[in-house]
């Protein structure tokens, strides 16, 4: 008895699963958090930090819930999505994308943050290599570790827009590779790959499994698609000769400034999507009925709202990079999508405020927090150690005064 009383441990954190332990917290969301607490304090912080259009959701589609409501669409629905929503979004895809898919092909989800977990849950097995192209998105690295996979990075350089090459990705290819993973347009650093830059990666995959290897996945995440300033969304998804390979992700929290409406999907082999539609079901069902009427909406409604937040975020885009490289030692990338910026802002590195010192970009992130009052994202979290991520979502004034004040603050240090 006594014996046991010693060893005995008591409920708490030491209980939790190693799985989480060694699992990063999401630093889009942790930087959003520390800057809501600030302005709890009373302190007048400009959050640049999380990748949310500012935005109003479009009256049309804010009705379509309305009218759910009233009629009582609020039971559960089928896992994949209410039929109406998966033909709606099939249908887009084969118009706007060239994808050649069924509504049998799409899995709605809650979010496009689930369509991306699900699909990494059901394709990787313990030791599977995902390439991911950096910069990438925060949650990419997290969820392949919760796949038990192993992230493999290729990085993309500031000469090339941030945009990892075909052939960069055929050298990181190996037995063990299972998937590879990208964003275009792309967050944080808002590149846009051409029709030929993907067809050339596409081709790389195509070759490594016609000359004997495994098959490789793509996981193409065009959730900013309709953010786009070059003129021109190419979906990999679209070439004919690799399609079985991909799986498409997108959602409605960017195009139809829908963040919290939570309503993501894939498009997929009807093995994927079976898969994904399983893994749902004993996870979270099918994401809100209201939701999904109100996506309904958006899908097969009018795009004009949609058209001019997309020039709303190209102004911004102008007016950031024109402020931003006014800054000594800042140099900025050109995104030609997304509603982000991404300076690579070095140079500030070893300098020093009073007795803080900045060794990297997190610590940049956290002197503008306290300094300047602005909240941005450190590039280490996207697998960018030399750059900080801005995002651009927010009004012309607010990036204005937000820029204003790092330029002073960045002026501080030596
Ligand atoms: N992919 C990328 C590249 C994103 O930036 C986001 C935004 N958080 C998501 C996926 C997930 O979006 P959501 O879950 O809101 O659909
Ligand atoms: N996509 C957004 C971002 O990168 C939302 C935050 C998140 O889901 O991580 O900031």
């Amino acid at each position: 008895m006594s014996s046991l009383a010693t060893h005995q441990v008591h409920a708490g954190p030491q209980s939790l699963s190693d799985r989480i332990n060694s699992l990063a917290e999401s630093q889009t969301l942790e930087m959003a958090k520390k800057a809501r607490e600030l302005k709890a304090k009373g302190i007048d912080v400009i959050s640049l930090n999380l990748g949310e259009p500012d935005f109003q959701t479009p009256q049309h589609i804010k009705d379509a819930a309305k009218k759910a409501i009233d009629e009582g669409f609020t039971f559960y629905t089928p896992v994949a999505g209410i039929p109406d929503l998966r033909k709606g979004i099939a249908d887009k895809l084969n118009r706007e994308n060239g994808l050649d898919v069924k509504p049998e092909n799409i899995v709605v989800s809650t979010g496009a943050k689930q369509s991306l977990a699900n699909v990494l849950l059901c394709l990787v097995n313990p030791g599977d290599e995902v390439i991911i192209f950096a910069p990438f998105w925060v949650s990419y690295m997290e969820m392949v570790k919760l796949a038990e996979g192993t992230p493999v990075i290729i990085s993309g350089s500031l000469e090339n827009e941030y945009k990892v090459t075909a052939e960069q990705v055929r050298a990181a290819i190996t037995p063990k590779t299972k998937a590879i993973m990208f964003s275009s347009p792309c967050n944080p650093t808002g590149a846009v790959f051409s029709r030929e830059e993907l067809t050339e990666i596409a081709k790389v995959v195509k070759a490594h499994e016609d000359n004997g290897g495994n098959p490789i996945y793509i996981i193409a995440d065009e959730i900013y698609e309709y953010i786009n300033f070059t003129g021109e969304h190419f979906s990999i998804g679209s070439l004919d000769f690799i399609k079985d390979n991909v799986i498409t992700v997108n959602g409605f929290s960017k195009g139809f400034a829908m963040t919290g409406w939570r309503v993501g999907y894939i498009a997929a082999a009807k093995w994927i999507a079976d898969a994904c539609d399983k893994m749902q079901g004993q996870v979270t069902s099918g994401t809100c009925s209201i939701a999904q009427k109100a996506s309904v909406a958006a899908i097969t409604g009018d795009m004009t709202p949609t058209r001019e937040m997309a020039a709303a975020y190209l102004r911004r885009r102008d007016l950031a990079k024109q402020l931003l490289d006014q800054i000594p030692g800042i140099k900025t990338n050109n995104p030609e999508g997304a509603f982000y910026i991404f300076p690579d802002v070095s140079a500030y590195f070893g300098k020093s405020y009073g007795d803080y010192h900045i060794k990297n970009s997190y610590d940049l992130c956290i002197y503008l927090l306290n300094e300047a009052h602005v909240s941005i994202v450190d590039g280490d979290s996207f697998g960018a150690p030399p750059c900080v991520r801005i995002s651009t979502a927010a009004a012309d004034e607010q990036i204005k005064e937000a820029v204003r004040r790092i330029g002073e603050a960045l002026a501080k240090l030596s």
